[in-house]
C-alpha cells in the first residue's frame, strides 16, 4: 500500500523529520490533487484527507487523492439520481450511439491511457494498452444494446389479451474497482450500465484513479448527459456510503476478499442488487502428452506476466507425472525475464503496485521456506539500475507447495509461481476442487478424452484447454465461481445485461366484441 498521509499529518512530518524527509513531505503537498468528477465537471474535493498516489516504479508521489467527504459524495449520488430522471427520455438507440463514439475515443486515447496506467499502476506499456483494449470490448459489446435488451412477448394469451415482457434499468448504480485493471474494471462497469439505461457512481481504486478519469471525461465527450457517471474517491468511508445510499439500486465490485464480502453483505442488507467478482488461485495442470515448449512458455506468461498481479494469473502449475522433471526448463525460461520499469521497452515484469504489497510477497516467501517449500528461483532480491526504490520482485518459484501451506491457502498477487506434483488427473482435478476459489483453471494436453473429463468434473468456472488464461469475451460473461464470486447474476455477456435491468411485464386487454360480462367474475378464470 502507497504511504497514506494527510496534508496535516504532512506539517507534522516537516517539523520533525530530517531535512530530506522535509523536502519529500513539501513535493507530496506539491503533487496536482485528483479532482472529483459531479455532474461533467471536476470538482476539487475540500476534504482535509488525502491519500498519496505513487508511481510503483520509483516511489515517488505523483499525486494526491482525495478522501471525499459525505457532503461530496451526497453529491455525486444525488446528481445520479437527477440525471437518470433525464436519461429516461433517450432511447436505446441514442444510448448506443454513444458507445459507438466512446469506442471511437478510447481508440484515439488508448495511448494516452495506457502510459498513465504504466506511470500509476506499474504495468508494462503494452500490457497496459492491453488493459484498455480488454475493457474496449466491453463497450463494443455495449453497442449491442438495443439486441441485447430486446424483451419477450406473448400474444393472444386469452381473448384480446396479450403479455409483454421487457427490461428495464434499475436507476442509479455504483462501481468499486480494484487497483489492477485500471481502465479495463471501470469499462466492464459503467459501459454497460449506461447502455442499459442507468446512471453509475463509480469509486476507482485509491491507488490508481488516473485512467477512470481520463474515461470519464471521454464519456463526456461521446454525449453521455451530464451526471451519468460520477466519480468519487476514498476508502471505507466511501464504500460504505455506497453500500448506504438509498439511490443505489445496485453494486458492481471487482477486488480482494474481505471489501468484496463486506460490500455484499452490506449492499444486500440495504436491499440492493450486489455482483461481486473477489480473489483467485489459478491452477494450470501440466500433463506429460501436452506441447512441452509451447505449455512452458504460456506457463510462465501467464504466471508472471503483469507481475503476477491479474486475478487470472496461472499462480499454481500442477505437474503430472513425467511432468515434474520439466521443473528446471521452467525456472530456465522464468530466469531470463527481465524485470525493468514498464516504460521500459522490453521489460517482462515491472514493480509491484505498492511498497507494502511488495512486502507481504517477500513475507509469503519467506513463510513458504519455513513451511517446507524449496525455491529453485528466487526473485526476491532483485535491483533495477536507476529504479532502486521501486517495488520490484523478480520472478520466483515455490515447488513442492502443498495444500497446507500458507503461500497457497493466501492469494500471493505477485510473481510468484506455486508448483505442486501429482500422481495423476485424479489427483491434480481433486487439488482444484478442494480449492475454495473457484475463478480459473486450465489443463495442457493433447488428448482430447482426458481435457473432456477435466471440463466435466472441475468446478472452476472458467476453464481454458490449452489455454492458460481463459477469460471469455464480452459476447459470454466473466464466470468465476465459488469463493471468486459472491452474487447470482456475473459481469458483462447476458448476464451483465440481466444485473443491470430488472422485467417489466405487462398483460393487455383490449376487448374487439361487443361481448360484456353480466356480472364480476370473482373466480380466477380458467383456460378452457
Ligand atoms: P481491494 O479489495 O483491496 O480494493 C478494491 C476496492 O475496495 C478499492 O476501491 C478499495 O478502496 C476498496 N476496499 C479495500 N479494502 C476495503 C475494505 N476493507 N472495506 C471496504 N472497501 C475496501 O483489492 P485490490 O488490492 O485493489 O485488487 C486486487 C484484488 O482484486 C485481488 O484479490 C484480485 O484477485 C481481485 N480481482 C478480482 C477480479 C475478478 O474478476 N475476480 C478481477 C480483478 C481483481
Amino acid at each position: 500500500m502507497s504511504t497514506r498521509i494527510s496534508p496535516d499529518e504532512s506539517a507534522i512530518a516537516v517539523n520533525c523529520r530530517s531535512l530530506r524527509n522535509f523536502s519529500v513531505s513539501q513535493k507530496a503537498l506539491a503533487a496536482p490533487t485528483v479532482k472529483l468528477w459531479i455532474d461533467g465537471k471536476e470538482v476539487e474535493s475540500k476534504t482535509k484527507e488525502w491519500i498519496d498516489l505513487t508511481n510503483p516504479a520509483t516511489n515517488e508521489v505523483i499525486g494526491r487523492i482525495p478522501k471525499a467527504t459525505q457532503e461530496e459524495m451526497h453529491r455525486a449520488a444525488d446528481s445520479c439520481a437527477k440525471a437518470y430522471e433525464d436519461l429516461k427520455k433517450y432511447s436505446p438507440l441514442s444510448r448506443q450511439q454513444w458507445m459507438f463514439n466512446l469506442q471511437h475515443l478510447i481508440k484515439r486515447d488508448i495511448k494516452k491511457i495506457a502510459a498513465n496506467i504504466t506511470e500509476e499502476q506499474g504495468k508494462t506499456l503494452p500490457d497496459a494498452e492491453g488493459d484498455v483494449s480488454r475493457g474496449l470490448q466491453v463497450v463494443e459489446h455495449a453497442c449491442s444494446v438495443p439486441s441485447l435488451m430486446l424483451g419477450e412477448t406473448l400474444p393472444n394469451v386469452s381473448r384480446d389479451m396479450d403479455t409483454l415482457s421487457y427490461r428495464v434499468p434499475l436507476g442509479v448504480t455504483a462501481g468499486i474497482c480494484p487497483f489492477n485493471f485500471p481502465a479495463m474494471i471501470p469499462l466492464w462497469m459503467f459501459p454497460m450500465a449506461v447502455a442499459t439505461g442507468n446512471t453509475m457512481l463509480l469509486k476507482p481504486s485509491e491507488q490508481d484513479p488516473g485512467a477512470t478519469m481520463m474515461l470519464v471525461k471521454l464519456a463526456q465527450e461521446a454525449g453521455f448527459p451530464d451526471g451519468t457517471v460520477n466519480v468519487i474517491h476514498g476508502q471505507h468511508d466511501a464504500v460504505n456510503f455506497i453500500c448506504d445510499n438509498p439511490h443505489i439500486r445496485a453494486i458492481s465490485f471487482v477486488g480482494a476478499d474481505t471489501a468484496g464480502r463486506h460490500i455484499y453483505q452490506r449492499g444486500a442488507q440495504h436491499g440492493k442488487r450486489v455482483q461481486s467478482n473477489m480473489g483467485a488461485k489459478n491452477h494450470g495442470v501440466i500433463m506429460p502428452d501436452c506441447n512441452k515448449e509451447q505449455t512452458i512458455n504460456q506457463l510462465v506468461a501467464a504466471g508472471f506476466g503483469a507481475a503476477g498481479q491479474r486475478c487470472m494469473a496461472l499462480t499454481t502449475a500442477i505437474l503430472v507425472g513425467e511432468a515434474k522433471n520439466w521443473l528446471p526448463e521452467i525456472a530456465e525460461k522464468a530466469k531470463n525475464l527481465k524485470v525493468n520499469a514498464g516504460t521500459k521497452p522490453d521489460t517482462d515484469i515491472g514493480p509491484l503496485i505498492s511498497k507494502g504489497a511488495k512486502q507481504r510477497v517477500i513475507d509469503l516467501i519467506a513463510t513458504a521456506k519455513k513451511e517446507g517449500a524449496t525455491v529453485p528461483l528466487d526473485g526476491t532480491n532483485v535491483t533495477v539500475p536507476g529504479y532502486e526504490s521501486g517495488n520490484f520482485i523478480g520472478a520466483t518459484i515455490l515447488a513442492g507447495v502443498k495444500p497446507n501451506m500458507t503461500c497457497y491457502k493466501e492469494e500471493i498477487f505477485g510473481p510468484v509461481l506455486c508448483v505442486m506434483f501429482a500422481e495423476d488427473i485424479n489427483e491434480a482435478i481433486h487439488i482444484i476442487n478442494s480449492n475454495p476459489y473457484g475463478n480459473g483453471t486450465a489443463i495442457f494436453t493433447n488428448d482430447g478424452v482426458l481435457a473432456r473429463k477435466f471440463t466435466n468434473e472441475i468446478e472452476a468456472g472458467q476453464i481454458g484447454i490449452n489455454v492458460p488464461i481463459p477469460v471469455p469475451l464480452p459476447m459470454f460473461s466473466f464466470t468465476g465461481n465459488k469463493a471468486s464470486f459472491h452474487g447470482d447474476l456475473n459481469f458483462y455477456g447476458k448476464a451483465g445485461v440481466q444485473f443491470y435491468t430488472q422485467w417489466k411485464t405487462v398483460t393487455q386487454f383490449w376487448n374487439s366484441s361487443k361481448y360484456v360480462d353480466s356480472k364480476p367474475q370473482t373466480a380466477f378464470p380458467q383456460i378452457k
